[in-house]
């Protein structure tokens, strides 16, 4: 399964660091502009179990703006699969924003379920009649978020140079930050970054697919939410636009850029001990700026 060009993914030193610290960033964003980052690496071991398995068509979830549903069509298009997305929060009536209809043009066939319903979407039950509309389906859970995935996400972990002291990375199902931990070694210092309210809990998910001994190395934070998952305020954007002036690289709103938001405010708290080697997961996300286009100035 080699769609992708992995030699465009490069180590970015930043230029404007303060207190004398070191801070690279992992370009996973220049792999794709649509299958961008993470995604990439959690999807491939499932499209190549779904191929092995003889399937045609992979179903998966997520909502409207999903970073994860968008890749997933795209994905599967390149590699010649269907592709089913099981849309939460919307009915069929909704017009489509710019990441839906971008699946709907790569030939996903949207299915919409309303938000009460959404939990009950990963029953049996529910993967019956989805059978019964769209005929033998691979499964995706919502985010990569499987075995598959996480094996996935361990090539990200295996892309790391053992100089860095500190790996950042941003936190959604946690899978790619697990993928990672389990390639690094004890004495790195890995920091998740929850761009939602209360993310915290997260470290429980984690740590279910993990070897204890290991989860002393993880810090989540969940205080740069900004409102929530998917919410802004003008502060993030004008450090979105300050940050690209400085070092010509662009962050998503979502994610990489309340990541990013952290590091520097860890910074000016003396989080990171002198000659702190950094590594940033630019996990990627890009399309999902495209609602605030017009107040970036890239
Ligand atoms: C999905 C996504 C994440 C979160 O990845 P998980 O493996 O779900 O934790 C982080 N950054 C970006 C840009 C994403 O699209």
């Amino acid at each position: 399964m080699d769609i992708m060009d992995e030699s465009k993914v490069v180590i970015q030193q930043l230029k404007k660091v303060p207190n004398s610290l070191s801070i690279d960033m992992l370009r996973l964003d220049l792999l794709h502009p649509v299958i961008s980052g993470n995604k990439w690496y959690k999807l491939r071991p499932n499209l190549e179990a779904a191929k092995n398995a003889n399937f045609n068509t992979i179903l998966t979830f997520g909502g409207a703006f999903s970073n994860h549903l968008i890749a997933t069509a795209a994905a599967a298009a390149q590699s010649g699969f269907q592709s089913v997305g099981v849309v939460r929060g919307l009915d069929a009536e909704t017009t489509l924003n710019p990441t839906l209809e971008a699946c709907k043009q790569y030939g996903m066939k949207l299915h919409f379920v309303s938000r009460e319903d959404y939990h009950k979407s990963k029953t049996e039950d529910f993967l019956a009649t989805l059978q019964n509309l769209y005929g033998e389906i691979f499964v995706i859970p919502e985010g990569g978020a499987n075995e598959n995935g996480r094996s996935g996400a361990e090539d990200i972990g295996n892309m790391i140079p053992n100089r860095y002291s500190h790996v950042c990375v941003s936190v959604g199902s946690g899978t790619t930050v697990l993928g990672i931990l389990r390639r690094l070694t004890i004495e790195k210092q890995v920091l998740g970054f929850a761009p939602m309210k209360k993310g915290k809990y997260l470290k429980e998910v984690i740590s279910q697919h993990f070897l204890p001994k290991h989860l002393p190395n993880l810090q989540l934070f969940d205080q740069w939410h900004f409102g929530g998952f998917g919410h802004w305020k003008p502060e993030l954007l004008d450090f979105m636009n300050q940050f690209y002036l400085s070092e010509t690289i662009p962050l998503d709103m979502v994610y990489t850029a309340k990541m990013m938001f952290g590091v520097f405010a860890l910074i000016q708290q003396n989080y990171f001990p002198e000659k702190s080697k950094i590594l940033c997961i630019h996990t990627g996300g890009l399309q999902g700026n495209i609602s605030i286009r017009s107040n970036l100035c890239y």
